[in-house]
């Protein structure tokens, strides 16, 4: 950075908030995904006036701006591809208030998503999103990123709970969006313009989220399938049997052969295992909706059922999922985790099109997921030092995405586009999609300081 701008940094942020040390450089050069680059500076803002007074700042300079919160993004979101500000939100992490009477919570970007749970788990209320990384994940990315997760099929994502955003705009102005209200139809929803914007149109600084009353009780099962088409039919007819899980998980036989291979789990190798969750606020209520997902496994030619007895056979049930994205990554020196997302009735078709994928360009496909709302996870492993292997996992992944669009799909149900998918964009969206897109970028950003490079935003 230059000394003039690093003064004026300085200035508004104080020397202890602002970073070029080689080690923060090379920590905000990644993210979780295989992209990386290095940035200028990192700066650690502590209010919304501080970052306005920063962008104002980098407008004007036409220096590029990184938000960044915890940085465990999947798609190269916060890599700061064209060098630039990394603007970490993590030390904004202050719970502003949780509010029981009105049902909602307001924080701080930087605030991680477990320790809002924990308070709010005290008080019976969750925010259901739940998304994998929630140890890790903060707020303000979730709200970027519209995180998802394992609740997603009867919870839906994020962007179902933002009631309203602070927002502070690439010239420095602060924008409030929404209201405290459960609802209102008043003008244009620009919270959920901004949810899912992957911090290329402006900075949240504040965000008020729906919360919801905790259900205590839970039932879990398994079933293992020896035929895809079996355990297709099955995930459909549960999510139109009249009810919804809370949790509707699959894992393909690539990934149980890997889970045997590296654990002592023993599970038994077939072509798909489901497991399922029912919740509510009383026992008979979760028995009773887990009983017609037992009887739709039944129908389907399963090879086992298995319903958990007590939490710890639960807890036992739910080991395999759990280890499944942590034995991947450790297969193959590389590995890229998507998360293509299609309609229920046309994840048996996913499914079979990875397999065929993964045998016509030899390479090990491995996938799990949310199968409950259509979001699989296939985990491409390969030797990143193989230039053969590298060009095999591109030649998949682009195949990978076509698939999906041909099934009525999307690139991305969670991870988001970033660098990783922003060449694919224009098989989703037409180009009239795409010049809207391009047109609000510009309109919010005209100098394209705010994370450029991404989202296929430029073309
Ligand atoms: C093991 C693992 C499991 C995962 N599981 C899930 C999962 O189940 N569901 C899911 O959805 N994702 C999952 N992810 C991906 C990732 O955790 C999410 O995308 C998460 O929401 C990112 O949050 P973060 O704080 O790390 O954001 P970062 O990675 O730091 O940033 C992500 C994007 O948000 C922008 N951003 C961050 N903060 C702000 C802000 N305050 N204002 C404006 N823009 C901002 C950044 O510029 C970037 O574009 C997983 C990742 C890992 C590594």
């Amino acid at each position: 950075m230059d000394e003039r701008t690093r003064r004026a940094l300085t200035d508004i942020v104080g020397e202890e908030n602002y970073t070029e040390s080689l080690i923060d450089m090379v920590s905000y050069s990644y993210d979780a995904s295989e992209h990386s680059h290095r940035p200028s500076c990192g700066i650690w803002p502590r209010s919304a006036e501080q970052v306005a007074e920063i962008l104002k700042l980098a407008n004007r300079e036409k220096v590029p701006v990184i938000p960044r919160g915890a940085g465990t993004g999947l798609s190269g979101m916060a890599v700061p591809v064209r060098g630039g500000i990394v603007l970490d939100l993590s030390r904004m992490n202050r719970i502003v208030k949780i509010s029981i009477e009105d049902r909602l919570a307001v924080v701080q970007p930087g605030v991680v998503y477990a320790d809002l749970e924990k308070v709010l788990a005290a008080k019976g209320f969750f925010f259901p999103p739940d998304p994998a990384s929630g140890k890790a994940s903060t707020l303000g990315g979730n709200v970027a990123t519209n995180a998802g997760g394992l609740k997603g099929a009867k919870y839906g994502t994020t962007r179902d709970y933002v009631l309203a955003l602070q927002v502070v705009l690439p010239d420095g102005r602060i924008m409030k969006t929404g209201s405290r209200a459960m609802k209102s139809v008043s003008g244009y929803d620009l919270t959920r313009l901004f949810v899912g914007s992957e911090g290329t149109l402006g900075l949240v600084t504040e965000i008020t989220l729906k919360i919801s009353p905790r259900p205590e009780a839970t039932s879990t099962a398994l079933a293992t399938f020896d035929d895809l088409e079996d355990a297709g039919h099955a995930l459909t007819e549960v999510m139109h049997s009249g009810i919804i899980p809370s949790a509707l998980e699959i894992l393909g036989r690539e990934t149980i052969r890997a889970i045997n291979q590296n654990t002592d789990l023993d599970l038994p190798e077939v072509d798909a295992m489901i497991l399922v969750e029912t919740d509510g606020y009383t026992h008979g209520e979760t028995d009773y909706q887990m009983q017609k997902v037992l009887d739709v496994f039944n129908l389907n030619n399963p090879r086992e059922v298995k319903r958990a007895e007590n939490q710890k056979e639960a807890s036992g049930l739910w080991e395999a999922r759990k280890s499944a994205y942590g034995v991947l990554a450790r297969i193959k020196t590389h590995f890229v985790l998507e998360d293509v997302t299609v309609p229920m009735s046309r994840i048996a078709d996913l499914l079979k099109g990875i397999d065929s994928i993964a045998r016509r360009h030899d390479i090990q496909i491995a996938t799990f997921g949310h199968a409950g709302d259509g979001n699989l996870h296939p985990q491409i492993l390969y030797d990143g030092y193989d230039p053969e292997q590298v060009k095999k996992m591109e030649a998949a992944s682009g195949e990978l995405f076509k698939l999906a669009i041909d099934l009525d799909g999307t690139l991305t149900g969670e991870h988001g586009i970033g660098l990783a998918k922003a060449p694919y964009m224009t098989l989703e969206h037409d180009e009239t999609e795409m010049a809207v897109m391009r047109g609000i970028k510009r309109f919010f950003d005209p100098n394209n300081i705010l994370n450029p490079g991404k989202m296929a935003l430029e073309g």
